[in-house]
């Protein structure tokens, strides 16, 4: 659905009119502008649905007040992980770091997610906490990764249904690139965390572009 930000001319004259003289029919809006009703169908339809205009059956057009930048502001607040998430890699807990770096490479991501036997999340690993591991003259073929890695309560999460915007907080108060999307389920009384996604920064510059595209994918 394209929602457009940047109004224009045509769509600036229906808004001052409506401004003026609102409630106002779309039959009258085209009078005043001296167009067909079908010619200006598509303009009202644009500052409807991007909540510049209200329309009520039988009523008309009012002007809702909002500027640019609240209906910006607004629709950055509804975007959730879900819209943006990408698919999540991991690694299991008894890999080895070499084998995290060969994945690093091969999935061409930042950060890995590491879990255990049952494929619950236990640990996030980082460009440098591979790097810092690698530093040393250890044998990375026979470090496992659950010795290197952050682990958990210590992990930042996020679920689908969690706001983008307090997301991109979270990554930028904790200081971090990633943060995996979990579902939670109970095992043996105790709550546990299934990867689904991954949320990075990346994903919220995707957000950030689509938005001053006046696209929302
Ligand atoms: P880099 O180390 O490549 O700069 P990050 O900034 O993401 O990447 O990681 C910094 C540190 O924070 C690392 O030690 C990493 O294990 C840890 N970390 C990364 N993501 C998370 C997360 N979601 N929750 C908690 N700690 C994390």
């Amino acid at each position: 659905m394209v929602r457009t930000i940047e109004l224009n001319d045509r769509q600036e004259q229906i808004l001052k009119i409506v401004k003026e003289r609102g409630p106002i029919t779309g039959e009258r809006i085209a009078d005043e502008l001296s167009l067909t009703r079908a010619t200006l169908r598509p303009d009202l339809a644009i500052l409807t649905m991007a909540g510049f205009l209200e329309a009520r059956p039988r009523v008309g057009y009012f002007y809702t007040g909002k500027t640019g930048l609240q209906l910006l502001t607004e629709r950055m607040k509804k975007l959730t992980v879900h819209d943006y998430q990408s698919i999540p890699v991991v690694v299991n807990e008894s890999a080895s770091v070499y084998d995290a770096i060969v994945t690093m490479f091969l999935e061409d991501v930042g950060t890995l997610f590491v879990v255990d036997h049952n494929s619950h999340l236990v640990g996030v690993l980082s460009r440098k906490d591979l790097l810092r591991a690698s530093i040393g003259k250890q044998e990375l073929e026979s470090i496992p990764v659950s010795i290197i890695m952050t682990r958990m309560p210590n992990i930042t999460i996020c679920e689908q249904e969690d706001f983008l915007l307090e997301m991109a907080k979270e990554l930028i108060d904790k200081q971090i690139d990633g943060i995996p999307v979990v579902k939670k389920v109970e095992e043996d009384e105790q709550i546990r965390y299934e990867v689904v996604g991954r949320l990075t920064k990346t994903n919220i510059t995707r957000a950030f572009v689509d938005l001053t595209n006046g696209e929302i994918t």
